[in-house]
């Protein structure tokens, strides 16, 4: 079997290059030519000797993800369904902005955690992506919109782990998978505009600090741990006390000043003025041992089978309000590309539904063509 190299950052590619007898700069080419050109052929790899592409053909091979599916919501949001093999799928989300490209991408097929509010979490867990799965979803995405705006620079500037799954419960494959996001070799992206979000696996925010320190977001969702529990069960584990002392310790290391925190806003559960009251009340008692953060007001996206109710307009604004009365920088979350189910938490990828995901496997084959879907209205 021959590697994949999207599965290596710089300093795997040195390893593997000086394995093949090569000196290890020729990794570096090698790896400018991957992810700064998009290229998959070796043959088009002119500055590297012919000897080292016949060898690199004999072992190593680029490849993307299938796509199974490609949709473009009316706002210009793209959601693609990278089939993963064994009947699962994930899925990345392109959202253009005026000043920005983000990139949301998956860490897992499906997701262990379990939050209550969450699609994903509604599947189950089925297995953790490899490094070259999650490079995979932005090395696909940055050359093909490249190709498709028929630009010759570089179209994501952001990347955020919040796609399906839990990226700090897959710590090895999501460490190389950021260094090659950050290296001035791969795609250059600055610290500040990769973020990890995650739902409090305390140990690993620690590690991140130490190994990769990025932008964080953590996903709070409550004041209290009495109303966390249910909403995100890793809490029992890791409390929101403990959860909120780790984000102190990381600000010591990372590149922003400040942890964003996300809330879902959901429908008289957790979006009351008492909550908003014992949240300010939390975020001012961290506050006076240093911890600065935002906060994120995420409405609710709907599934079926949830249960829950997104929070009307208006709660969502008082509850804005309440936090930015008491001096706490707050913004409300855009929804973007909700016509196709590409908004937050209502990353599926069709997990439970291997059928449907295998038949679309076998039409795509057969065809041999990538369905390209915008939505109708
Ligand atoms: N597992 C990580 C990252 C993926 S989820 C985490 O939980 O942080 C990305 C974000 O979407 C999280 O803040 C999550 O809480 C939020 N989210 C999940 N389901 C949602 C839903 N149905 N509506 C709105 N936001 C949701
Ligand atoms: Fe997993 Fe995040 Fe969804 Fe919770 S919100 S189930 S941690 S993907």
């Amino acid at each position: 079997m021959t590697a994949n190299l999207l599965e290596f950052d710089l300093e795997g590619l040195a390893v593997f290059c000086e394995g093949l007898g090569e000196k290890r700069f020729r990794a570096t080419q090698l790896f400018r030519w991957i992810h700064q050109r998009g290229a998959s052929d070796f043959d088009q790899m002119s500055d590297l000797a012919k000897s080292l592409r016949e060898k690199l053909k004999s072992s190593a091979h680029i490849r993307a993800l299938p796509v199974l599916t490609q949709h473009i919501s009316a706002d210009g949001t793209i959601k693609w369904l990278f089939d993963v093999g064994g009947g699962n799928a994930v899925e990345s989300v392109f959202i253009p902005e005026d000043d920005r490209g983000t990139l949301c991408v998956s860490s897992q097929a499906g997701c262990a955690v379990g939050c209550r509010f969450c699609s994903t979490g509604h599947q189950g867990f089925s297995r953790n992506l490899s490094t070259a799965e999650i490079l995979a979803q932005l090395w696909f995405a940055e050359h093909f919109l490249r190709q498709h705006l028929g630009s010759q620079e570089r179209v994501i500037s952001n990347v955020v782990m919040m796609g399906m799954g839990e990226p700090l419960q897959n710590y090895t494959a999501l460490i190389p998978a950021l260094r090659t996001m950050l290296d001035d070799h791969g795609y250059g992206l600055s610290r500040r505009r990769v973020t990890v979000s995650t739902s409090g696996v305390v140990p690993m925010i620690d590690r991140l600090s130490m190994d990769c320190p990025v932008a964080l977001a953590v996903s709070l969702h409550a004041p209290t741990d009495a109303l966390r529990d249910p909403l995100v069960p890793l809490n029992r584990k890791y409390p929101i006390d403990e959860l909120l002392q780790a984000c102190g310790r990381y600000l010591e290391h990372a590149p922003r000043d400040f942890i964003t925190f996300e809330y879902c806003m959901l429908d008289g559960v957790n979006d009351q003025p008492e909550h908003a009251r014992q949240l300010i009340e939390l975020v001012q008692r961290h506050g006076r041992q240093g911890l600065r953060c935002k906060f994120n007001l995420i409405p609710f996206n709907p599934f079926p089978a949830s249960g829950l109710q997104r929070s009307s307009q208006a709660r969502v604004q008082a509850f804005a309000k309440m936090l930015l009365d008491a001096g706490i920088v707050t913004t409300v979350r855009k929804t973007r590309g909700d016509d196709i189910d590409a908004a937050c938490g209502q990353l599926a990828g069709d997990v439970k539904d291997r059928t449907r995901v295998q038949e679309r496997i076998a039409q795509q084959r057969a065809s041999g063509i990538i369905p390209i879907a915008p939505v109708s209205h």
